[in-house]
């Protein structure tokens, strides 16, 4: 690990201004970024701490939804009476995430900007142009068993890790960010990773001197909620292919179809086309079959993942089917 100078921020005005500068990161459960430093993929010349800016609150809004603080731990969410009751799809995708252990230190915002785990990234020997842009992607020729196969480019493949994200895209969540002089803006949580394309380094919207302050979920739906994760082992394992599911089945017929997917693509991946294909239709394999058509519409293997195109389809058939037997 590199020497770094270390600063604590006490507000978010402290966060923002400290954050600003290159080189400097912020750090709240370090996680990954510990693991990075040491592996020397990430050497922050400044690490900013921002655990006493005091945002680790779970609180009801004013319009019914709940307002996840950006420092509530992993575990805190996933135990929450209210997450747990009114948005259970992510309490089990966090739960289905690393370990206990890992849990108790990792923060909301923390989990949306970690990082890639391809074994490219991660070691400072291979080329990656994520790490060091224009060195190449060793994973195009070369392992890629976890890798996307949906919104790749030519020069990144890898896909986003976690889990958490992905169930908040299919409950189209929102982010809170704040910047210096009290600025502050909202993203949707399906905006707020990008694609790869001839900028993998650039992996979400949030710019320097920013902080996420908040997730915010709107008002509960109900409805049948769903994460199933396939994965090699059965914990502490990243996603082959995942899927989040909000499922509402009324008089025979889709009334809601909101689906996201982990483990195919650089960003949770959330198709609008989707939902709008099945609501209002009866649930059928063959009305499955076609939104996995357009779930995998241009989907493209490297090789080693060839089988996360057949996977996605029988996993999202799987979800669907389940889905559809609660609900009736
Ligand atoms: Fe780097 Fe992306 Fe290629 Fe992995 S897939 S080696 S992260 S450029």
């Amino acid at each position: 690990m590199r020497p770094f100078q270390f600063e604590r921020a006490r507000t978010i005005e402290d966060a923002a201004r400290l954050t600003a500068g290159d080189g400097a990161k912020a750090i709240a459960g370090g996680t990954n970024l510990l693991d990075l430093m040491k592996l020397q993929v990430e050497t922050p010349g400044e690490l900013v701490d921002v655990n006493r800016i005091g945002f680790a609150g779970i609180d009801d809004t004013d319009d019914g939804g709940l307002r996840i603080g950006a420092l509530a731990t992993n575990t805190a969410t996933a135990v929450h009476a209210r997450v747990r009751a009114d948005y259970p799809v992510l309490s089990r995708a966090i739960l289905a995430g690393a370990t206990q252990q890992l849990r108790n230190k990792a923060t909301t915002g923390g989990n949306l900007l970690q990082r890639t785990r391809c074994y490219y990234f991660t070691n400072i020997d291979q080329p990656c142009n994520k790490r060091d842009p224009g060195s190449g992607c060793g994973a195009l020729d070369g392992i890629a068993r976890l890798h996307a196969i949906l919104g790749t480019s030519s020069q990144c493949i890898a896909t986003y890790p976690g889990d958490m994200a992905v169930a908040l895209s299919a409950l189209d969540a929102d982010v809170e960010i704040a910047g210096e002089g009290g600025r502050s803006r909202t993203v949707p949580v399906r905006d707020f990773h990008c694609l790869p394309g001839d900028t993998p380094w650039i992996e979400n919207v949030l710019e320097r001197g920013e902080v996420i302050t908040a997730v915010t979920l709107p008002k509960p739906v109900g409805g049948t909620q769903i994460y199933r994760k396939v994965r090699e082992r059965s914990s502490y394992a990243f996603a082959l292919v995942s899927v989040a599911a909000v499922i509402e089945v009324a008089d025979g017929k889709f009334a809601r179809a909101d689906l996201a997917f982990g483990g195919l693509a650089h960003k949770p991946w959330h198709d609008p086309r989707i939902a709008d294909l099945l609501v209002g239709s009866a649930p059928s394999a063959e009305l499955f079959d076609r939104a996995a058509d357009l779930l995998l519409e241009g989907a493209q293997g490297y090789g080693e993942n060839d089988f996360k195109i057949p996977l996605a389809r029988r996993t999202m058939h799987a979800v669907l089917s389940q889905a559809t037997e609660t609900a009736e």
